[in-house]
């Protein structure tokens, strides 16, 4: 049987993975600036998190969501100790199209309403109400197009503000990304999100942070939109919150109220992903991972900046965004075949750097020095 041919692969066979580090089928190593889309979060591998895991899966590997399962309390409270969304409740569940759909969802159950805004060069997931509030038409199947949805320009106080005086009493939720991710690492600014709350709180609608990609201390702060000093009414979650162990997850203000069967899943909170989340934010506590990401963050951007070929340097924490010139446009796949560095990319010329939080100094080095040769190759092999 082949596989379902969908994703354009990277002429590469990765078969082991350790922090930031990733080996080929002939044991060549390659530096991982790119956390395999943003999902490593403490690293390959961490010891911390298989052994974590490896406790679960002897102890207790599956029960449904039809018992008590005292580990999800246990990751909800360190959810809320890591996160300080005090008095928030959490329903857990296994992606970031998941997490989004149901927070849609939960979003036009609590306030009866219809529409929804979402913002240019967004994307929420491939589930049916997550991907019609993605600014994606290419990925839209008919039997998902919806006048649900509006979208207005990311940063635009004035659509915005006129968008609610003409559907105000429509509008079930707003979901915005703090920083968007396959948008090409567009932050979201903090008078918008402050105003996002504003007019959320004026007209009975629901603010939905989608932290899938931003979230869980990617952004040198546990959510991207904290740099608002706001809070959510949603905060949704996947990536990084299980470091390549598939969870996800929604963190509920408490004025939205559950009512049993309106949300459910399979295997949503299943022991195993509930030991890897905890796993997760028990390192990134004790390695204090989310301030190392700001401080090395600061590093990267500064000495980025240095790089004249590079262009609108951005980004918060170790999401960071770059465009190149249309003549380096080679340059990310350089990086993999002469370099051994996995970077990301957003079209058209966006480079994407989304490492794990626990990347060193030492290795924020090696990209950058591979990354000056390869641009001053390139000029040389050029002119
Ligand atoms: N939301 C954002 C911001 C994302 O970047 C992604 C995936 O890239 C998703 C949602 C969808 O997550 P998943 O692929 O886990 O369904």
């Amino acid at each position: 049987m082949k596989l379902f041919d969908v994703y354009p692969l990277q002429p590469v066979t990765i078969t082991k993975a350790s922090g930031s580090y990733v080996w080929n089928d002939a044991g060549v190593r390659y530096l991982d600036m790119y956390g395999g889309h943003a999902v490593i979060s403490i690293g390959h591998t961490h010891p911390h998190w298989v052994k974590r895991i490896e406790h679960q899966l002897e102890t207790m590997a599956f029960y449904s969501n039809s018992v008590h399962l005292p580990i999800q309390e246990e990751l909800a409270d360190k959810l809320t100790r890591l996160s300080g969304k005090d008095n928030y409740q959490v329903f857990l569940c296994n992606s970031g199209a998941e997490a989004n759909e149901n927070a849609l969802k939960l979003a036009s159950f609590h306030n009866g309403r219809k529409k929804i805004i979402a913002f240019h060069k967004s994307f929420h997931g491939r589930t049916s109400l997550a991907v019609a509030a993605t600014d994606n038409p290419s990925i839209i199947a008919p039997v998902n197009e919806t006048d649900a949805v509006i979208f207005l320009p990311l940063n635009d106080a004035q659509a915005l503000a006129d968008c609610f005086q003409q559907n105000g009493d429509a509008i079930s939720s707003v979901i915005i990304e703090g920083i968007q991710g396959v948008g090409g690492i567009r932050v979201a600014n903090n008078e918008f999100l402050q105003l996002i709350r504003r007019y959320c709180d004026q007209y009975g609608a629901v603010m939905i942070a989608d932290s899938v990609q931003c979230g869980y201390g990617r952004s040198g702060r546990f959510f991207a939109h904290d740099y608002a000093e706001i809070d959510a009414d949603i905060y949704t979650m996947a990536k990084g919150m299980g470091n390549g162990f598939p969870v996800g997850g929604l963190l509920i203000a408490p004025h939205i109220r559950p009512k049993h069967g309106m949300l459910g899943t399979t295997f949503g909170g299943n022991p195993l992903a509930c030991a890897a989340a905890l796993g997760v934010l028990e390192v990134m506590e004790s390695e204090s991972l989310i301030p190392h990401a700001l401080e090395l963050s600061n590093y990267l951007m500064e000495q980025l900046r240095k790089i004249p070929q590079l262009m609108n340097i951005r980004g918060r924490g170790l999401m960071i965004g770059f465009d190149m010139p249309p003549e380096l446009g080679t340059i990310k796949n350089r990086l993999l075949s002469e370099y051994h560095i996995f970077t990301g990319e957003a079209k058209p010329s966006v480079i994407r750097l989304l490492p794990a939080l626990s990347l060193s100094q030492a290795q924020a080095d090696d990209f950058l020095q591979a990354l000056q040769q390869a641009i001053q190759t390139h000029s040389i092999t050029t002119s």
